[in-house]
């Protein structure tokens, strides 16, 4: 078994889509990036990475390579988890903590979980996805940006 942490963060800004999870969430800002700006698929990516030792996301899919200007981060994770089964890995699961001074986005949880699942493949039962707030601290307290982490589990396949 395999163990790995991810981490991202991302600036808001006002009429940018705010997307979590693969997930649209109304609101009148969201993160600004190169791809569509998902902190926690980022977050998830890495951890996913880090658990095989495959390096990060940025070596995987640089801000510098047109592919992935505007792209769904669904398809990030969808090809950094391929590379994590080549490797040799399956998903045990998965847990990730965004971190969100507002909106609210308690009520698009479980859509996010089953985005998740449906991305890789896998149960919802394996995805946690939890959201809090830094009680107006900070960059994501002040609205300045959004932060993610994920840590995850890797199964060696046999
Ligand atoms: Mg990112």
């Amino acid at each position: 078994m395999r163990i790995g942490f991810g981490y991202d963060a991302h600036r808001l800004a006002p009429g940018r889509p705010l997307i979590l999870c693969g997930v649209n969430v109304p609101s009148d800002f969201g993160p600004e990036g190169h791809s569509d700006a998902d902190a926690p698929l980022h977050a998830l990516a890495d951890a996913l990475l880090g658990a095989a030792a495959l390096g990060d996301i940025g070596a995987h899919f640089p801000d510098t390579d047109w592919r992935w200007r505007g792209a769904d981060s669904r398809v990030i994770l969808g090809e950094t988890y391929n590379l994590v089964r080549l490797a040799g890995y399956a998903l045990s699961n998965a847990d990730i903590t965004i971190v969100l001074q507002r909106p609210k986005i308690a009520d698009y949880i479980e859509r996010m979980r089953k985005s998740v699942a449906d991305t890789l493949g896998c149960d919802a039962g394996q995805i946690s996805v939890k959201a809090t707030t830094e009680e107006s601290m900070g960059f994501t307290g002040s609205g300045e940006g959004i932060s993610a982490y994920a840590v995850v589990l890797l199964e060696g396949l046999q």
